[in-house]
């Protein structure tokens, strides 16, 4: 069959966004389960420009803003550099303003007219993305792959009967391998001296360490240096 040759396939690129606040495990494996399960030639991984979800999180930490651009890029090309289909693009942080999807997917179309993405999310954010933006222009640009996330569960009823009107196959959901990891978590255990090993790869722990990444802010106490 020549029109099935592997010459004429539109190229498949993998989209995986994401503060990366740093890059860890569950980052990689979804994006290399996602790209065999679909035959992906790449995955470029998104770090946000200014996460506007995250700020003003006071669960998370009132105190704390997301770290410099620059370290989470770094962090993310140090974590995919060893794979020759993960890429990582600066278009989410060379944007000025908030960081949404709907731009981050126009911009990679424009750089990728002939190519076929797929944006990969967790379940927790795919909810959020579905619920505050133009998802309608959203799945026109892209095809979604939800992927399982241990504590989360995808709520799509509210989009049921939207989605029902989509064509099939615009947003599948894949169940990957768990780890129960998030960045939030990593910051957490090194904030407090606990080990990050074998959560991020052996370079984003040295990159943490390099550059001092999520101390504890230093105590009010007076005289301390
Ligand atoms: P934070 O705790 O700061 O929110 P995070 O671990 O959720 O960080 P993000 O950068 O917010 O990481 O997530 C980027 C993308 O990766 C999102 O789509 C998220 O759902 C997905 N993701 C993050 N961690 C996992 C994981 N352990 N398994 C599957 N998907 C994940
Ligand atoms: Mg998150």
């Amino acid at each position: 069959d020549r029109q099935s040759s592997p010459q004429r396939r539109a190229r498949r690129i993998g989209i995986m966004g994401g503060t990366f606040d740093p890059i860890h495990n569950g980052h990689l494996v979804a994006a290399s389960e996602v790209a065999h399960r679909f035959s992906l030639d790449e995955v470029i991984f998104v770090p946000t420009g200014r996460p506007w979800q995250k700020l003003g999180d006071e669960e998370a930490d009132p105190s704390r803003p997301v770290s410099p651009a620059e370290d989470r890029y770094l962090m993310t090309v140090i974590a995919t550099a060893s794979n020759p289909q993960f890429t990582v693009s600066r278009v989410d942080i060379e944007r000025a303003g908030d960081t949404y999807t709907v731009d981050t997917l126009r911009d990679l179309r424009r750089l990728h007219p002939e190519a076929e993405l797929y944006f990969i999310t967790g379940a927790d954010a795919l909810e959020s993305i579905l619920s505050w933006q133009d998802w309608e222009e959203l799945f026109e640009l892209a095809n979604f792959i939800g992927v399982s996330r241990p504590g989360y569960e995808l709520h799509v009823k509210h989009l049921a009967h939207h989605l029902a009107q989509l064509p099939p196959d615009t947003l599948q959901m894949l169940e990957i391998p768990a780890l129960a990891i998030s960045s939030t978590e990593c910051r957490a255990r090194a904030a407090r001296g606990r080990p990050v090993w074998y959560l991020v790869p052996d370079g984003v722990v040295q990159y943490i360490a390099k550059r001092k990444l999520y101390r504890a802010p230093r105590a009010s106490s007076p005289g301390v240096s």
